[in-house]
């Protein structure tokens, strides 16, 4: 492992997420394995050290960082390819294909213009004809912990699923999860019911609900219950049975 390069990177901040939960971080360590998506405590030290102070210095008042309190921990590998350039053109292989590769940062900024660059590279190289069926927007349904009282009394009468709540830490009701299973693109899997609905994104960290999201899963899109996933793949979450049931 090579040292954290502060005085080149932003190497992270203090960030409110659309959801509402704080993250800090992250750090900028180097690693060479393209697959070391290890975290470290000497990173959360760092990064307790780097964005305590400030946040409490920012925001009077704002709950005081709590180690105690964190939920979770990630980490990411910077795609670099050591040219500090991404590298977006066409395939000399696979017709239609453009690749967008070493997109590192800050290619969440860039992606806006990297999708006109590959719109363009598609146009000049193999010039496809317009899908007018395509529809770029979706809906947003609303999560059943943002509505309100009445909002919720009403949802549950249409549909008593709504009442039963999958996710404790985050109000998840089986109501949003079968809606998830049978969307427009089924989620069927326990992290594709997480990215839609958040069940498993609170302080337990599916603890409480993943049994019960796989449980839903299994009856709504008629899976074994040791066939499903936890990310699709192979990464099933049961390995069989413990013991045996009576009949
Ligand atoms: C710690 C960190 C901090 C960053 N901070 C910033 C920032 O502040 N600002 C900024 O602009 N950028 C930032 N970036 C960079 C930004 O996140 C990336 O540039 C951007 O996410 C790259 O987008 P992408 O679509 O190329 O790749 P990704 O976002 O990595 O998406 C690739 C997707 O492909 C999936 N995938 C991989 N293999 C397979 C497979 N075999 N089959 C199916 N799916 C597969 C992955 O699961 C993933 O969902 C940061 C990156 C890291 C790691």
């Amino acid at each position: 492992m090579l040292a954290e390069k502060v005085q080149h990177s932003k190497g992270g901040g203090v960030i409110p997420t659309t959801d509402g939960n704080l993250q800090f971080g992250p750090t900028a360590v180097e690693v060479c394995d393209l697959e070391d998506v290890s975290t470290t405590s000497e990173g959360l030290e760092s990064l307790f050290h780097r964005f305590g102070p400030p946040l409490e210095r920012l925001k009077p008042g704002y709950e005081k960082p709590d180690k105690g309190k964190i939920i979770t921990q990630f980490a990411g590998c910077r795609a670099a390819t050591y040219k500090e350039d991404f590298i977006i053109e066409p395939s000399k292989k696979v017709k239609g294909l453009v690749h967008a590769a070493g997109i590192q940062s800050p290619g969440l900024a860039s992606a806006p213009a990297i999708a006109e660059r590959v719109k363009d590279i598609l146009v000049e190289v193999w010039n496809p004809s317009e899908n007018s069926n395509f529809e770029p927007k979706r809906k947003r349904g609303k999560l059943f912990s943002e509505l309100d009282d009445k909002e919720r009394a009403e949802l549950i009468k249409a549909n008593p699923l709504y009442g039963h709540i999958v996710c404790r830490c985050e109000t998840v009701s089986e109501g949003e999860t079968v809606e998830a299973v049978h969307g427009r693109i089924p989620a069927t899997s326990i992290d594709a019911i997480k990215r839609r609905t958040r069940a498993g994104m609170g302080r337990c960290q599916g603890g409480f609900c993943m049994p019960r999201v796989l449980e839903i899963i299994s009856r709504e899109a008629g899976i074994d219950k040791e066939l499903v996933t936890k990310s699709e793949g192979k990464s099933y979450i049961l390995s069989g049975k413990l013991k045996q049931v009576r009949k």
